[in-house]
């Protein structure tokens, strides 16, 4: 195969790292992605539970997670994806609901009709809002409340967002519930598919495995446990990397790790990263994966409204992953999203199980030790950018000050939840902007 004609360098390897390496490697352009870790896949990498590996923090995919799901057929995984039924549970005042019928939301014991009537109303109204700007203005628990009552938020909203964010969730504002309650809705759009959930055979790991096989196809390739160090611009066009003792040139560079490294290695003549005196935050998670003999809920995701437990939520993972998967054994995590000055990231992982477990058995009293195969404490420092309010004016925007380098992280989410079906939106949509620039030579020091 003759040479190609661009060089472009890619930092990070996480999905939005691997997914547009994969797009630009199929145009006349070698690519070169920068992993610091020693596995691919950023959050959503893999994890070697003993018996079975499986993805480090749990993930699943939705009936309309259209890009995703596309990227998949692409890469000739759409036989692998598999789709089960899934359920909603709700832990408040000490018992467990299930919310997966019109009839159990009509039974929900929490809300009488005029609230159950009013929820209804915040869903339907929140779904049709096109104009998510005025939404930033106003904080989520604000808006909740002046559309559904106070009895709503606490008792329906309050412990979902506690699962999602944690206690963090009042500094948000209400675009963080428009963009989950938008996706709920165009589930319910899908009648045939709706409440299935979906994975990949394998977990992520599959994934990643076939984007990097296909990057090498294309005369490309992954540098694992390399941290960028610098990133600087060329005298006269094209950017240089810096890692461990060496420097690499290219022509374009496209960073997708987190804003934080970005202020790290970015040379200031590339980019502005902190606007407004705002630095951009991120909330973290800390989590407890078990992997047991039974099952131990039957619900997907347990939203919790007890701000007493140690964890935020519960994901019976194995409640949609067939157990030949994973040893035949099952798989339930308990995350907690915290801050980044929260004092677990201080705590030994030996303490966060002895907590969490507390938690365990307090929510599953039947709960047997002999039943336990194994406990993993998983952490991530930089996972969920803390929607503040009028968050779109803080991000840093994709097209820098150079136009050889550009940013693309989460961080630039400012009306789409963070997840993997908006991971490939957003490298789709950069594909048709700046597809022609990555093709287009500003200098000739790489040649
Ligand atoms: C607990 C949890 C549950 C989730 N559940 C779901 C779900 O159910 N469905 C779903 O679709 N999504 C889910 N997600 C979200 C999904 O994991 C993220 O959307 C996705 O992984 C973001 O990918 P990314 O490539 O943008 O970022 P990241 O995955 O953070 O990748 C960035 C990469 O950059 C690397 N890096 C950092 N610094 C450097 C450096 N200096 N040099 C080189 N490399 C560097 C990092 O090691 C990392 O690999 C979940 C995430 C978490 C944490």
């Amino acid at each position: 195969m003759p040479p190609k004609k661009m060089k472009v360098g890619v930092i990070g390897g996480g999905l939005m790292g691997m997914a547009l390496a994969y797009r630009v490697s199929e145009l006349e352009a070698s690519v070169k992605v920068f992993e610091s870790d020693s596995q691919l896949g950023g959050l959503s990498t893999h994890h070697n539970y003993g018996d079975f590996t499986w993805d480090k923090f749990y993930h699943v995919i939705v009936p309309t997670d259209g890009s995703l799901i596309n990227l998949m057929n692409d890469i000739d995984l759409g036989e692998s994806l598999n789709w089960s039924r899934s359920f909603t549970g709700y832990y408040v005042n000490k018992s467990f609901h299930s919310l997966n019928s019109p009839k159990e939301f009509l039974l929900f014991p929490l809300l009488n009709i005029w609230d159950k009537i009013r929820l209804v109303f915040t869903i339907f109204y929140g779904g049709r809002i096109s104009n998510w700007k005025k939404l930033e203005k106003i904080t989520v628990k604000e808006w909740l409340i002046r559309m559904g009552g106070k009895k709503n938020f606490s008792k329906f909203w309050e412990p979902l967002l506690l699962a999602k964010l944690g206690e963090n969730y009042k500094r948000v504002s209400g675009v963080f519930i428009w963009t989950y309650i938008r996706r709920l809705f165009k589930a319910r759009e899908h009648p045939v598919e709706k409440d299935y959930m979906g994975y990949v055979s394998g977990g992520y790991k599959t994934v990643f495995d076939r984007l990097e096989n296909l990057l090498v196809k294309n005369n490309s390739s992954v540098l694992l446990n390399t941290a960028v160090t610098s990133i600087k611009p060329l005298e006269g066009g094209g950017i240089e990397v810096a890692y461990g003792d060496k420097v690499e040139y290219f022509d374009k560079v496209v960073f997708t790790a987190p804003v934080n490294v970005l202020e790290q290695v970015a040379a200031p003549e590339l980019c502005e990263i902190v606007k407004n005196n705002q630095p951009i935050e991120y909330l973290g998670v800390v989590c407890l994966v078990l992997v047991t003999k039974k099952p131990l809920t039957p619900f997907y995701v347990l939203n919790m409204g007890d701000v007493n437990t140690p964890f935020t939520g519960v994901i019976g993972m194995s409640s949609l992953v067939d157990s030949s998967e994973t040893a035949g054994k099952y798989m339930t995590y308990f995350p907690k999203y915290i801050s980044k000055d929260h004092p677990y990231w201080n705590t030994s992982d030996e303490a966060i199980e002895d907590l969490f477990m507390t938690g365990v058995r307090d929510l599953y009293p039947e709960f047997n030790d002999d039943d336990l195969v194994s406990a993993h404490i998983n952490r991530a420092f930089k996972v969920q950018p803390l929607q503040v309010l009028n968050y779109s004016n803080i991000v840093p925007k994709i097209k820098t000050k150079h136009p050889d380098f550009f940013v693309l992280n989460t961080s630039q989410f400012v009306s789409d939840s963070v997840n993997n079906n908006f991971v490939v939106t957003h490298v789709n949509s950069f594909m048709k902007q700046f597809a022609t620039a990555l093709e287009t030579k500003t200098s000739t020091n790489t040649d």
